[in-house]
């Protein structure tokens, strides 16, 4: 670590469907912030606690380099990091500090709902589209099948359609997208929800104590809604 820091900084998402929930639980631990002009900080006045808010694909980063303390993220974007960072000779930097019950999704598997499903061999030379790679190859080398991966930012469910890919492996929580799309989950290859991401190692500079503070709030914020 290049500075010392003495108040905790805790990543969130900018917009998008964890930002709000996470802002929530963040101010029922009594929390309150000031924001920057430019909206990409938060300046915490009730406890030493800062917020950066970035793009959720950011936030795994932001903790490994120790930019961030903590996160609030998609087990799934932690998981597709972790495994990126293992690909490149790296080891795990983090891990789910907290499970946050809520942001509740899985990562399928998807194909064309008039198609039948017999099992994953049934992909072998197929290209899957998906913006989770390293998850998705994982899953299959596990399986024992080979196939194309075809890494997509966003948009993957339209990939058939467009004849990007034959199937697709993306994020299902009711599966509304998919049968808008004429697709149907068929595998499941993991189950996320939103977690406190942090490092593996302990924090310095008597961030440490500000981080139980935190947490120990927020495991009363999260048993009152239980
Ligand atoms: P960003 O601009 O921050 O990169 P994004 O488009 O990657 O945003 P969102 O669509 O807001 O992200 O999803 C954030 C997280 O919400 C996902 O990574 C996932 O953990 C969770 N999530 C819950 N349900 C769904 C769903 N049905 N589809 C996609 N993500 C979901
Ligand atoms: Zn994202």
């Amino acid at each position: 670590p290049a500075t010392t820091r003495d108040r905790l900084r805790v990543a969130i998402q900018k917009s998008g469907r964890l930002a709000e929930p996470a802002r929530d639980l963040l101010a029922s631990c009594g929390l309150t912030w000031r924001e920057s002009r430019d909206r990409l900080f938060c300046y915490g006045e009730s406890l030493p606690v800062d917020l950066l808010l970035v793009r959720d694909d950011d936030i795994p980063g932001l903790i490994a380099d120790g930019v961030c303390d903590l996160g609030i993220v998609g087990r799934n974007v932690l998981v597709e990091n972790d495994l990126a960072r293992q690909h490149d000779g790296g080891t795990s930097a983090l891990k789910e500090w907290r499970q946050l019950g809520w942001g509740v999704c899985r990562l399928d598997i998807a194909i064309n709902d008039d198609e039948q499903w017999t099992g994953p061999e049934q992909l072998a030379g197929q290209r899957i589209a998906t913006s989770f790679p390293r998850t998705l190859s994982r899953w299959l080398s596990d399986k024992g099948v080979s196939a194309e991966v075809v890494t997509l930012s966003g948009s993957v469910e339209i990939a058939p359609r467009l004849g990007q890919a034959d199937v697709v492996c993306d994020l299902v929580s009711t599966g509304g997208t998919l049968a808008a799309n004429s697709l149907k989950p068929v595998e499941t290859l993991l189950h996320s929800e939103a977690v406190i991401a942090g490092p593996v190692a302990a924090l310095e500079d008597g961030r440490e104590e500000i981080a139980d503070l935190l947490l120990r709030r927020m495991d009363g914020a999260l048993r009152l809604k239980e």
